[in-house]
């Protein structure tokens, strides 16, 4: 069915009046709501639908997998694939951005377009903390895992739109088959109009109040290698730490600079002595070194965050400290100005490594067998891609990719990993690692999306 047919029939569907359709691309409000993380590959939709009720949702799901109209669901638009042509629509949640706090069954139930501040502030109201960085049935790396296990290990149960346009509860008790899948692979099989997370005791977090430490140190490049050496000795040695670091520009001429953002879950005066291998390096500057509400961390993250731009993520995993040589990143500093040289447009590309530390995971029961499957990996290191040319990002994505096989050089090939938030092109295998899982995800996917509603993934 043609899409301009579609919306004329949707008007007559019923659908409460807070719905909203936008249908005019030449419309300010239309153009706005398309900004994305990345301008690669970003489409113009024939329609934006916004639906204001689960119920809704349901019906206007329904109605396009009846009349064959592709459409694809948008969040936080944070991906590089909440997008799509002109023959389809986009279901914008951007309407439903609710969340409800249960402290008596300790969980928080949170509508589509929730972001995650939000979550994180209305459960840090009651005295509850979750994981930062992450939309659990799509993903799970965050802060909290050394103390609560991964994001999607956190869901408790689920709210879905089938690809027949069914609205079903997805939890250990009913569709349990699909709980193993929507823990990391949600979106390939439904539209999930909301979670069901579990929540956690601000006392985890070291402090009463569940303050942490959040500190942005800088050096010079030249200390690239040391400082990657003292990060993998933090993380050898600390439980309760989060650190990324790696070559980044510096604002506002964007030259590189070694950057490191370090989280200790406690006091500032015990992030000190973990961190103290890196502190004791001497930064060039510390622009922040304090306790900071929990809620707050998320605010040093802001620079990652922006929409626009041409960017490319490659997050390769290292299953092995060994696997990623200091050196390594003094070769991250040079692929940079290598890339950065032919295409000064691509001066915002850098690439640095992330790890949690491994923590007393068995404070709360975390999910082992589910769809995530990165378990094993000790560190990430992302090769960001970002520039203002889609040329020049291109070209840096072949760089990341010559970087990638270098730090892949001691890994053996079954190893390989590749974080699926960010690539789409990688192969599956090691996107979605062991045979067994990628058996029963297929499988599911069989049952449950067979003719690709939620794209062809899996099939
Ligand atoms: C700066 C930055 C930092 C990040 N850090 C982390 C991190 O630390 N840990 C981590 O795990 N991930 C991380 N990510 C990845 C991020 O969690 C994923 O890209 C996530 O999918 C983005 O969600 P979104 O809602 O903003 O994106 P969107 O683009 O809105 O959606 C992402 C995908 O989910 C689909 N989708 C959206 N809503 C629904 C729904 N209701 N039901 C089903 N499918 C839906 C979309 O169609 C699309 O395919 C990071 C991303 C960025 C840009």
């Amino acid at each position: 069915m043609e899409i301009a047919t579609f919306v004329e029939q949707l008007k007559t569907a019923s659908l409460s009046s807070k719905t909203t359709i936008w249908a005019d691309p030449s419309k300010a409000d239309f153009q706005d709501s398309l900004a994305r993380r990345t301008d690669v590959g970003k489409k113009q939709p024939g329609a934006i639908i916004m639906p204001a009720s689960e119920d809704d949702a349901a019906k206007i799901v329904k109605l396009a997998v009846e009349s064959s109209v592709p459409f694809v669901a948008k969040a936080g638009g944070h991906s590089a694939w909440s997008t799509i042509g002109s023959s389809g629509f986009v279901l914008d949640f951007s309407l439903m951005r609710a969340v409800e706090v249960d402290t008596g069954r300790q969980t928080a139930t949170a509508s589509a377009g929730t972001l995650i501040g939000d979550i994180v502030d209305a459960v840090a109201e009651q005295g509850y903390c979750r994981g930062l960085h992450t939309v659990d049935h799509r993903g799970g790396i965050t802060v909290l895992a050394p103390l609560i296990g991964f994001g999607s290990d956190n869901i408790v149960s689920a709210r879905m739109i089938t690809a027949k346009g069914d609205l079903i509860t997805v939890s250990k008790d009913e569709n349990a088959e699909l709980l193993y899948a929507i823990k990391a692979a949600g979106q390939f099989f439904g539209v999930v109009t909301s979670l069901t997370v579990k929540i956690h005791p601000l006392s985890i977090l070291g402090s009463p109040e569940g303050s942490v430490w959040s500190a942005s140190l800088l050096f010079d490049v030249s200390k690239a290698a040391d400082v990657a050496r003292a990060a993998i000795e933090v993380k050898k040695t600390t439980t309760r730490s989060y650190c990324l670091t790696g070559v980044m520009p510096a604002p506002p001429t964007l030259d590189p600079i070694i950057l490191v953002l370090v989280i200790h879950l406690g006091s500032k005066a015990d992030g000190e002595e973990a961190f103290k291998p890196i502190l004791d390096l001497g930064p060039l500057a510390v622009p922040a070194s304090s306790e900071v509400p929990f809620g707050k961390v998320n605010e040093g993250f802001q620079a990652f965050e922006s929409k626009g731009g041409f960017k490319r993520w490659l997050a390769v995993g290292m299953t092995s400290l060994d696997q990623f040589q200091p050196e390594d990143m003094t070769r991250l500093v040079d692929q940079r100005g290598t890339i950065t040289e032919k295409y000064p447009s691509a001066k915002p590309t850098g690439s640095v490594i992330e790890f949690t530390s491994d923590g007393p995971w068995n404070q709360v029961t975390a999910e082992n067998e589910t769809a995530w499957s990165t378990r094993d990996v000790a560190t990430w290191c992302h090769l960001l891609c970002w520039a203002s040319e889609e040329e020049a990002v291109d070209y840096a994505h072949e760089i990341a990719e010559e970087s990638m096989r270098h730090i892949r050089r001691n890994q053996p090939k079954y190893q390989f990993s590749i974080y699926g938030n960010f690539s789409r092109i990688a192969p599956l295998e090691q996107r979605y690692k062991g045979a067994e899982r990628l058996e029963k995800v297929r499988g599911l996917k069989l049952k449950w999306d067979p003719n690709g509603v939620f794209t062809n993934e899996f099939l």
